[in-house]
Formats: structure tokens, sequence, C-alpha cells
């Protein structure tokens, strides 16, 4: 029994105590400018989004997601698990904020830095929760847990100290569509309304509040990895949060904001496809549009709507499209799949920790 605790992080970690060059200009390469990320005042501070629901802005530079939490009349459920390092951070700020047991943990997708940290939960006594389609793609891509292939936690158990002291605690509350908390006074709703950044995506919805939760399915900035989803359906999975009719919107990363944020994701997916789009109606080679993603990323970072979602993934993300749209890959496109699949699992797997 490995049990996560902060000492045993600190020791973990006390080797690799900063970002090595390396790992920065990977970052860079990502298109996250890391280092400013980290810097900004907002990462880390428990931000009061309304009477008793918190947000929580991830460090980057550690591979953090965005926490929220809600203090429920009896218990707290937590919006994604974190790495375990980033449910440690978590974990004492809601703990300065109420002695309420944290019931659950509500993972809004598979990926590492959103589902890893279950274990720290768990220990705390919450049940991690989410939709099936979660475990499915745990069972895909993350693990040998299962009784099949090892995958990114075997990957990232090399490379991240937090996690190698822990163990991989798949959701074992699972909801096929939804799942509502209501104690008369606070109610959430986690909801899967399609296929986006994974085929396993919840969002948690607060109808009252007007407060939406979106996980990776809406990101505040170049962060939106789309290797394991569908860039087609997830403009529709978006077009459906967006009759949710929500006031505020916190993003798996990147910081919070109005509604306008989901009108945002979503132009930016369909700018991208009808780019893509026009020059496979023109029956350009698969190179051509290969060759046209540099002034595509110049037309998106034009358009101030949507330029902050331009980055050095716009190739993956092209590609995808494109494949999406002919079934083929751009040449070379292994390789273009293969580095943004590597820059990703460093962002969210592999980055040295330099705090805990
Ligand atoms: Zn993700």
């Amino acid at each position: 029994m490995c049990r996560v605790t902060r000492r045993e992080l600190l020791l973990g970690s006390a080797a690799l105590f900063s970002l090595t060059k390396s790992d920065w200009e990977l970052l860079e390469a990502l298109g996250v400018d890391a280092q400013a990320a980290a810097a900004l005042p907002e990462v880390g501070k428990v931000d009061p989004v309304a009477e008793g629901v918190y947000f929580h802005q991830g460090n980057l530079a550690v591979g953090h997601c965005n926490n929220g939490w809600v203090i429920f009349e009896d218990y707290v459920l937590v919006i994604d698990a974190n790495f375990p390092s980033g449910a440690l951070e978590v974990l004492p700020k809601i703990r300065a904020l109420t002695d309420k047991p944290i019931r659950f943990a509500f993972d809004t997708h598979h990926h590492g830095d959103h589902a890893y940290g279950n274990q720290v939960w768990v220990e705390n006594g919450a049940v991690p929760v989410a939709h099936t389609g979660v475990v499915e793609e745990m069972k895909k891509y993350e693990t040998g847990y299962y009784g099949n292939t090892p995958g990114r936690w075997e990957d990232a158990v090399k490379g991240r100290p937090d996690v190698k002291v822990s163990k991989l605690k798949p959701p074992s509350l699972l909801f096929p569509k939804e799942l509502i908390f209501d104690d008369g006074k606070k109610r959430i709703e986690l909801m899967h309304l399609g296929v986006a950044h994974t085929h396993g995506d919840a969002f948690a919805w607060m109808p009252k509040e007007k407060i939406l939760f979106t996980g990776d399915a809406c990101v505040n900035g170049p962060y939106n990895f789309v290797g394991d989803g569908n860039v087609e359906k997830w403009v529709g999975t978006l077009e459906a949060a967006k009759k949710l009719g929500a006031k505020v919107v916190c993003p798996g990363h990147g910081p919070r904001d109005a509604e306008t944020m989901l009108i945002r994701q979503q132009k930016f997916f369909q700018t991208l496809r009808e780019k893509v789009g026009e020059l496979v109606k023109a029956k350009k080679s698969a190179e051509q549009v290969r060759d046209s993603v540099e002034r595509i990323n110049k037309e998106i970072k034009a358009d101030t709507a949507i330029a902050h979602y331009a980055g050095n993934s716009l190739k993956a993300q092209a590609e995808k499209v494109y494949t999406e749209m002919t079934g083929g890959k751009f040449p070379a496109a292994q390789k273009a799949a293969n580095d943004a699949r590597r820059l990703h699992a460093h962002v969210h797997g592999h980055v040295h920790q330099h705090h805990v």
C-alpha cells in the first residue's frame, strides 16, 4: 500500500527540485509559456465563485489542472483529482475552509493531470466518480491495471515522483449519462454531453448559480490536446454545453471567465475545420494542407476572439481535423502526432516537480 504523504512527495521530488532547461524548451515548443503561466497571480489562489463553490487554477509548469470544489450541507465534492501533487496542494486549502468530509472526487476525464490523484482523495475518504467512458478510455490508453497493456500511467511512474509514490485508483462510482447531487440547498449535475476532448468527458453544472466546470472540453489558452477526442463532435458537444446558459465557466486549464469562453473555444475549432475543409474541398494534397498550417495559425492569431488558442499544437490539431475529414494523414504525420503526444505526455506526465 503506497500512501502518498506530503513528506514522501517532498523526498521523492527533492532530487528534481526545478525544471531542467529542456523541460522549459518542451513547454515552449508546445506553445505554453509555462513560466509566465505559473507566475500569474491567480494561479494557486482559492477563488470563491459563489457561496460554497470554489475554483483553483493549477500550475501548468508542474502539469497541474484546475480544480473546483463544492461544499454541500454534509460533505464536499471535488472537481478533478489532479495529479497526486496537485491533489496534495489543494487538499489543505479545502481543509482550511471546512471540516466536512470530502466524499467525492469527480474526474472530468481520464488524463493523468485530472485522474492520477484519485488515490490521494481515496486516502482522505472520497470515492472517485466519473462517466463510464472514463474507465473505457483508461483501459484503452492509460494502464495495464485491467490486465491489458501498460500505458501512460506506467510511463508517468517513471517520470513523476508524485505518481511514483502513489498508485492508480480508477473511478469506481460510474454514471452512463448523468449523476445529480442535490441536498436541497446545493445542486450539481455531472453530465456527459458527447465526445469532445476524449470519449468520456463530463461537465459539472450548477443550475442555480449557473456555474459550469468543463474539464478539458473547454480550456482558456493554447492547451487543446485533440489526440483522444474528435474535433467535429467536440463542436457539437460545446453547442450542448452552451445551451445550459452558464454565467461562469471554469475550464480545465487557464483562467475562469464568462460563458463567452465556450463560444470562443467552439469558434476556434469551427474556424480550424472551415480552413482545413476549404483545402480538402479544393482537393489539395495532404502535403499542401500540412504546408498551410503556418498560414492558418497566423489567421487564427489575427482573430482576437480566438487568438489565444493558436500555438505550436496547431499542426497536430489541423492533422486531426484532416484525418477526420479524409481518413488520411499528413506526410510524416506519424512524427507530428508522436511529437504532440510526447509533448502532451511531457506536460501532463513527465514534468518534474519544483514544488509540492
Ligand atoms: Zn486532458
